[in-house]
């Protein structure tokens, strides 16, 4: 049965009692406005504080203090192996092998490193194809590295963009382009659901197209992790990488994570940039000349592990397991579309919902464009007590995040954007 939704008060509420999930609710602190809790809708931007956080870190300095050096094998979590600790939980997020997953380093460093293993430009086989409108970074990372083998990126560089006077981009065009790229064509590199738009792209099938021409497939998955499960394993990723800071809740430039199939992984010929952390552990202090890499995706660590950064994700983690990544997406999909029905409603703001109407094209997030008056709409939320996230040249974009938001949470905000008076 269709989900019927309706703009009272009561409906959220009654919503809200029905959410198995909502208790986890209780264990994030969250900023304060006129001594109550802000309705926080910047999920996708910067996740909220898991209160055990405070805890662990206290425990992870204590066990500084206490052991020293000896930390590394005596610590509560030992220092030497505490990568270890996120791999599994990981894993089931991103739908991988547990091997096949590493937290490490931050994102945009794990881009380029991925990008050394996996864009290999050779004779006419040397360029890579992204989605245009990506996140800067991204454009940053590729242009370097087009630039490092000496090639021009307006040249090297393919940008599949929306038709004209549209916002999102059609997936078969990006098989298309694909397919037209043929054996020019080195790697895809794609952002799993778009920072901007919130569209989600078709990854198993963007795989399936790359693979067929010969070039290698990768993900930057920033604002798809711990908001849609994915199945990266099975779809046949080459590698992804993510940032844990945004749903993953791990805290400001909090640790990144990679993921790379085993088919690369477990075969010691596929290049990589190498430090001590990813060599074998058994001779890792042995401190011997030739590296020889452990199995999996660990072995593109480089240096031990920073512990301090690690401990939110840690606790975060925790909490996503708990929760369970599909019971998460299915609060999410019902809670975005109560919202999305709820601006829907709306008729004395002029602005259109760029993201995809299709559930399974989005995750949690959802794009405002605004006409003339969208600053001010932002920061009649802000003085308000409600934090959205402010996009140039004019979006909003607000995301019910399915860990900690409420059915109430995307009430308050309708309410708010009703009562929006010039
Ligand atoms: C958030 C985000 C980044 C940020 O990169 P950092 O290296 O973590 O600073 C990069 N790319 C995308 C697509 C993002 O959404």
């Amino acid at each position: 049965m269709p989900e019927v939704f309706d703009t009272t008060l009561e409906y959220a509420q009654t919503q809200d009692q029905m959410d198995t999930l909502f208790p986890f609710r209780e264990r994030f602190l969250f900023p304060q406005h006129n001594g109550e809790d802000v309705r926080y809708f910047c999920g996708n931007s910067l996740g909220l504080q898991p209160k055990s956080v405070e805890y662990l870190m206290i425990r992870e300095l204590r066990d500084w203090a206490k052991h020293g050096v000896e930390g590394h094998f005596r610590a509560a979590n030992p220092w030497f192996s505490y990568h270890h600790l996120f791999s599994e939980r990981l894993a089931k997020i991103v739908g991988a092998k547990k091997d096949e997953v590493v937290a490490m380093n931050t994102l945009t460093v794990n881009l380029h490193l991925m990008m050394m293993s996996f864009y290999r430009p050779e004779g006419k086989r040397y360029k890579i194809l992204m989605e245009a409108g990506a996140f800067p970074s991204d454009q940053y990372a590729m242009e370097t590295q087009v630039r490092m083998y000496g090639y021009d990126p307006s040249d090297a560089i393919i940008e599949v963009a929306p038709k004209a006077g549209e916002h999102l981009i059609d997936d078969e065009a990006i098989k298309e382009a694909i397919e037209k790229a043929g054996d020019s064509l080195a790697i895809v590199m794609i952002g799993g659901v778009n920072y901007y738009t919130g569209q989600f792209f078709d990854l198993e099938g963007i795989v399936k197209a790359a693979h067929k021409v010969g070039a290698k497939c990768g993900f930057d998955l920033a604002h798809a992790v711990g908001n849609i499960p994915l199945q990266l394993h099975d779809w046949n990723a080459d590698f992804a990488c993510w940032c844990s800071y945004k749903y993953l809740n791990s805290g400001p430039g909090g640790v990144g994570g990679v993921f790379v199939h085993e088919r690369h992984g477990d075969n010691p010929e596929v290049f990589r940039l190498a430090g001590w952390w990813g060599n074998d552990e058994k001779s890792r202090f042995k401190m011997q000349k030739g590296f020889v890499p452990q199995k999996g995706a660990a072995s593109w660590q480089m240096s031990n592990a920073p512990v301090f950064n690690m401990v939110a994700h840690n606790a975060s983690l925790d909490l996503f397991d708990k929760a369970g990544i599909d019971n998460l997406r299915k609060k999410s999909i019902s809670m975005t579309s109560y919202l999305e029905f709820l601006l829907r409603q709306i008729d004395n703001l002029e602005f259109e919902i760029i993201t995809p109407k299709e559930t399974e094209r989005r995750g949690a997030q959802l794009s405002m464009l605004f006409g003339a008056d969208g600053r001010q709409v932002f920061d009649h939320l802000t003085e308000n007590g409600v934090i959205a996230d402010w996009r140039e040249p004019n979006v909003i974009r607000v995301a019910p995040v399915p860990m900690y938001n409420t059915y109430e949470d995307c009430y308050r905000l309708y309410e708010l954007l009703v009562a929006f008076k010039k």
